[in-house]
């Protein structure tokens, strides 16, 4: 077992990405807290997943946008499993529109969800990890888009351009306490944030895809268990892509 005796909070872990990263933490022992903001019965549908399979795992509501409900589920985390050693900051949301078109809203929204997120996140877990000190690990899952930009996403790929600054600068401060902090950049994946997406777009997407198909979301999974393993304890402020070669 990679991560046994370890606990891990996943953001967004009610289904796509979120969820296989869940699912794949547990499988390799670690006690999983499952965060969702409104798909209440897939998250607890989650969370008996991992319990069915012989994993641990609780389903906590918090909206990770908002600084004091980070801390609560920070907290409620401790409370429940008495420390946190991997968080990975997976919750996400697109509004996309033309810069023309694109309110406030759209804007605040993706922004709040995808990169403030990170701010209120990792600050609320950064004192249980420190205090704790068996170092630590934070993995933050940005996009493809954060490094090629896409038109009708200029939201979405300043805030996961976003956390590519704040994981390396984040990288460099923890360094000293073992305490790793790592980015992935995933391509396309079909989940429901990208199921919106035309049969247009997708048929182009795919024309650029040179491993010539969509990702599979254990493929995310899979690094993601790897970097919160003491087998990725010397990789740091990296930022991996795993989009089939779209990006490269
Ligand atoms: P998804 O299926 O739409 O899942 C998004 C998850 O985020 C859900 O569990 C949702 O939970 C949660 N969420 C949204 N807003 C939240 C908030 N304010 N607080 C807490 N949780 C919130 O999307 P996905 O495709 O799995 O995406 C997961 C991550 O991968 C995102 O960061 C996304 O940007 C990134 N990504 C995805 C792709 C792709 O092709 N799918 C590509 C590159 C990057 P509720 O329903 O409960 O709100």
């Amino acid at each position: 077992m990679l991560l046994a005796d370890k606990v891990a909070l996943v953001t967004g872990a009610s289904r796509g990405i979120g969820r296989a990263i869940a699912v794949d933490l547990a499988a390799n022992g670690a006690k999983v807290v499952v965060n969702y903001h409104s798909s209440a019965a897939a998250a607890e549908e989650t969370a008996a997943a991992i319990a069915a399979a012989g994993g641990e795992a609780i389903a906590l509501k918090a909206d990770v946008g908002d600084l004091g409900a980070a801390q609560a589920l920070v907290k409620d985390t401790v409370a429940a499993y008495g420390q946190i050693d991997i968080l990975v900051n997976n919750a996400g949301t697109t509004r996309d529109t033309l810069l023309m078109m694109m309110s406030e809203n759209d804007w605040d929204t993706v922004i709040n969800t995808n990169l403030k997120s990170m701010f209120n996140c990792c600050k609320a877990a950064l004192r249980p990890m420190l205090r704790r000190k068996q170092g630590g690990r934070i993995i933050n899952i940005s996009s493809v888009v954060g490094l090629v930009g896409q038109g009708g996403q200029t939201n979405y790929a300043a805030s996961k351009a976003g956390i590519i600054g704040f994981t390396k600068s984040l990288a460099r401060e923890l360094s000293t306490r073992s305490i790793t902090v790592n980015a992935i950049a995933p391509g396309y994946f079909p989940t429901a944030l990208t199921d919106v997406l035309s049969e247009e777009n997708k048929k182009q997407a795919l024309a650029f895809i040179p491993l010539g198909r969509f990702g599979q979301v254990e493929e995310v999974a899979y690094l993601v268990t790897f970097l919160a393993s003491g087998r990725a304890a010397y990789i740091t402020g990296e930022i991996i892509r795993v989009d089939g070669g779209l990006a490269m």
